[in-house]
């Protein structure tokens, strides 16, 4: 089957030139990166490329760069670093619309004693800065907040909050698994502490990532072990899958002007033409400060789930903002703390875009997506036209 796939936020198809990249370490470049003899240390040099290369994407040293396995992990290690590092401090601060990577890890560290705050956003996904600003003390060991929301594409302006949260002594950490490869990136300028990275949300394989640890900041290993990642992470490194990486970092730098230009029309396309056609819907998310690929759109009284069903028996994928949890239907958490009504938050849709989509597949999707809506809202008891 054809599919039309808009769902990139979720993952990206892995590039040709990334396939070829790989292929030749399943084959004839086995060797472990860290062994002595010549065979490895060829590997170990590609290892290192790849290192320059990501690092160079973001603005980086190639030594602040340690490879994981995901975004999570990244994540996870980050946010560890950084309470391990300040023992003597107890409170940690996110917002409320982050990924469940950072969400779930404060609410976990809540039960274990962290006092945690979950900063508010307003009606357009915005943070509020003021109540960012007043939440931070003495005792706050770090702060973890996206660089781009994965759901709406809202950015968060991390070149203003990194100087604010550095100067009061806090450890300031960014995930950024959504940013990259789709905005600009300089770390350096950003000013940030450490920097999540998933490859496959850049046309990468899935199960490798990275995490950005400035020079300077205080580190300690999530995973004990070798010392692979001079120490900072053990385990034998995902060789071909981080040689990908590399490859993928050079390719969108290549592609952020594609991104800009080409993507964001093609997103602009869509959206307007879907807003044209179906009365009551609406864009979530500040459409100024907004990822180029990214749109969500509540098609009210109707359910996401009913739509990504219909819209999947034609070939195209694209995500929900719901989740079906036990039976229930749970409009997500982003949405509620934007105060999305729950007749708009129910049967929203996220489209994310790729490089790799055509005006083609836009039209596609114009076309066939309002004659879905309107017969589910025939179908709903809510809906008076
Ligand atoms: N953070 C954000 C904003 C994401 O969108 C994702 C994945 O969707 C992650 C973290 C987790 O990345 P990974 O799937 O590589 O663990």
């Amino acid at each position: 089957m054809d599919v039309v796939y808009v769902d990139n936020n979720a993952t990206t198809r892995v590039a040709p030139e990334v396939i070829e990249a790989m292929l030749p370490y399943f084959g004839q470049w086995f060797g472990n990166p860290s062994s002595m003899h010549t065979f490895g240390g060829t590997v170990g040099r590609k290892l290192q490329e790849a290192r320059e290369k990501t690092a160079a994407f973001i603005g980086a040293q190639p030594e602040e760069i340690i490879f994981t396995g995901c975004g999570t992990e990244s994540d996870s290690t980050a946010i560890h670093a950084a309470i391990a590092s300040n023992p003597e401090k107890k409170h940690i601060l996110t917002s409320r619309v982050e990924h469940p990577a950072v969400k779930n890890l404060f609410e976990h560290l809540s039960k274990k004693g962290y006092r945690t705050t979950f900063i508010p956003v307003d009606r357009q996904g915005r943070l509020d800065m003021e109540a960012l600003e007043k939440s931070l003390t003495e005792d706050t060991a770090v702060v973890s907040l996206m660089w781009a929301n994965n759901e709406t594409g809202v950015l968060f302006p991390i070149e203003t909050i990194a100087p604010m949260v550095r100067d009061r002594g806090i450890v300031f950490h960014t995930d950024a698994v959504q940013a990259v490869g789709k905005i600009p990136m300089d770390v350096k300028a950003a000013g940030v502490d450490m920097l999540s990275l998933s490859g496959h949300k850049i046309h990468a394989p899935k199960g490798v990532g990275a995490l950005y640890v400035r020079k300077g900041v205080k580190y300690s290993p999530f995973l004990i072990g070798g010392h692979q990642e001079r120490g900072r992470r053990g385990g034998t490194e995902n060789v071909a899958s981080i040689i990908g990486m590399g490859r993928a970092c050079e390719l969108a730098a290549d592609h952020l002007k594609m991104q800009s230009e080409r993507v964001r029309g093609l997103r602009d396309k869509l959206e307007k033409g879907l807003l044209d056609a179906v009365p009551k819907s609406m864009v979530n998310g500040d459409r100024e400060n907004r990822l180029p690929n990214t749109t969500n759109i509540s098609f009210e009284y109707v359910e996401g789930e009913s739509i990504l069903l219909m819209m999947d028996r034609l070939g195209i994928c694209a995500s929900s903002g719901s989740a079906c949890t036990s039976g229930s239907l749970e409009p997500s958490h982003v949405l509620r703390a934007m105060g999305v009504p729950f007749t708009a938050a129910h049967g929203s849709i996220r489209f994310s875009l790729s490089i790799y989509n055509t005006e083609q597949e836009i039209d596609f999707i114009i076309e066939k997506l309002p004659p879905i809506i309107a017969k589910l809202r025939e179908m709903s008891p809510f809906w008076k036209p």
